[in-house]
């Protein structure tokens, strides 16, 4: 195993950790008694072991995550050198490795996001980033797009666009949802995407008149919504919310906590909706995961410099303990080097370009369960349909099925670790995976989709 572990040994220690985890382990989104977990006990690049020691490709980055993919020595090693110094400092002071982490996002990020706020992952910094647009407005209401995830906190999980937030809905005060753009499944029966793109942002329109535009402080939307489906927004979409933000006083917060940082091919995934007038620049935008893939937990708002200024005599009422951790920001500047030296970047775009999309164009001729596939960069989605012409997926919305789950495990068995979403398996990667991997992970996903197609009509 990576790092020399000896694979009798760690499948032994693995045995263990599964028995405890059953005994002593809440886990998040479960029922916990119906469910039997997957062992990890190694992994590299874009490698996991599981519990038997099977080796399985992830293709799912860990939720997203592992932009860099997993055990990248540098960054290990940055952290090692970290903890040797200096573990722990209180937010109020300042330090190296968060001054270093937050000039290389705030340059990454366009136009005027120049202030960086550390949270300790995605979902508190929409929580940050709502407190900020509120404060900045001195209005209360957040619009936010069905179809959509921002995490899993209390106001998070509220603005968060899909089922999963019913059982926590108390109506969270002021969250309104809206419909953005989803040409395959259409809510405005759109035949193209400009008509979609011009219905969606007539919708968002309407929304902010019979709301009140004077009692809105945001709208917030994924850049390109990630585990909703990733739905590459038309274009012009995300410039025409810009514009309706910037006409109504209302702040524009993009969430690209899953989409940034190289995912879509892009450091940031609201790049794609750059056109000649310029790049379309959110008020606020937060970020999690690739920043660091991980390694250590962080996230963080980029702030710009309008509602920088709000604060600059008046109190941010609001902290963490953790904020701009040493250790996850020196994470932080290792990996955004990392990035650059190795062109992370740009394989992420190539790899979508010469190989994911190509391959998936195939693949969808070739099995009838597959509805629609759509992505860019190491950012795919495959939606599963028992029947082509109706559209009905292979699982409901909100839920599972047989024929999904009897697929996952098809891929399982294959030696390929999916992320998968109700009817949809995602094909996401590490953004610095080769293209060999890359065609084997997809070759597996070829066959198991054999079981799919067995479950259509
Ligand atoms: N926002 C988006 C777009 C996400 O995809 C996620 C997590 O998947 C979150 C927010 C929440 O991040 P976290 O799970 O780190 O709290």
């Amino acid at each position: 195993l990576p790092g020399g572990v000896d694979l009798d040994v760690a499948v032994a220690e693995g045995a263990r950790a599964y028995e405890l985890d059953r005994a002593h382990v809440f886990h998040s989104w479960s029922a916990q008694g119906s469910l039997t977990p997957m062992t990890v006990i190694a992994a590299e690049g874009s490698y996991v072991w599981d519990g038997e020691g099977n080796r399985l490709l992830d293709f799912s980055s860990q939720l997203v995550n592992t932009n860099i993919g997993h055990q990248h020595p540098k960054v290990v090693a940055a952290i090692a050198e970290q903890a040797a110094k200096l573990c722990t400092v209180a937010p109020q002071h300042v330090n190296a490795a968060r001054s270093e982490a937050a000039r290389l996002i705030a340059e990454r990020t366009p136009g005027d996001l120049n202030r960086i706020f550390f949270t300790n992952g995605g979902a508190d910094a929409v929580e940050h980033a709502v407190r900020m647009a509120r404060l900045h407005t001195g209005k209360h209401k957040v619009l936010a797009r069905y179809r959509g995830y921002h995490g899993g906190t209390d106001l998070a999980v509220n603005l968060t666009g899909d089922p999963r937030r019913f059982p926590s809905d108390r109506g969270a005060h002021g969250v309104v949802h809206f419909n953005g753009p989803f040409l395959y499944r259409s809510v405005f029966h759109s035949q193209t995407p400009e008509q979609e793109c011009e219905r969606a942002l007539e919708e968002l329109r309407r929304v902010i008149e019979l709301e009140g535009p004077g009692t809105i402080a945001a709208v917030i939307l994924e850049s390109i919504p990630g585990t909703a489906g990733i739905m590459i927004p038309p274009p012009g979409y995300l410039a025409g919310v810009r514009d309706l933000c910037t006409e109504f006083g209302i702040v524009m917060i993009a969430d690209e906590v899953m989409a940034g940082f190289g995912r879509s091919g892009k450091w940031f995934s609201i790049e794609h909706a750059t056109t000649e007038a310029g790049p379309v620049v959110p008020d606020l935008m937060t970020f999690a995961k690739g920043v660091n893939s991980g390694y250590v937990p962080v996230g963080g708002v980029a702030i710009n410099d309008a509602i920088a200024a709000t604060f600059t005599d008046r109190v941010y009422p609001g902290g963490l303990t953790y904020s701009g951790h040493p250790l996850a920001t020196a994470s932080i500047v290792a990996t955004i080097n990392a990035m650059e030296d190795e062109d992370v970047v740009g394989n992420a775009a190539r790899i979508g370009a010469d190989v994911i999309g190509p391959t998936l164009a195939r693949m969808r001729d070739a099995h009838p369960s597959i509805g629609e596939v759509r992505g860019a960069g190491v950012f795919w989605a495959i939606e599963l349909v028992k029947d082509r012409e109706t559209r009905e997926p292979l699982a409901a919305y909100g839920g599972s099925s047989p024929a999904m789950a009897e697929t996952i495990a098809a891929c399982r068995k294959g030696g390929l670790l999916p992320f998968a979403n109700f009817n949809r398996i995602h094909v996401v990667p590490p953004c610095n995976i080769g293209a060999a991997d890359v065609e084997e992970g997809l070759r597996i996903l070829d066959e198991a989709l054999f079981v799919a197609d067995a479950h259509t009509a």
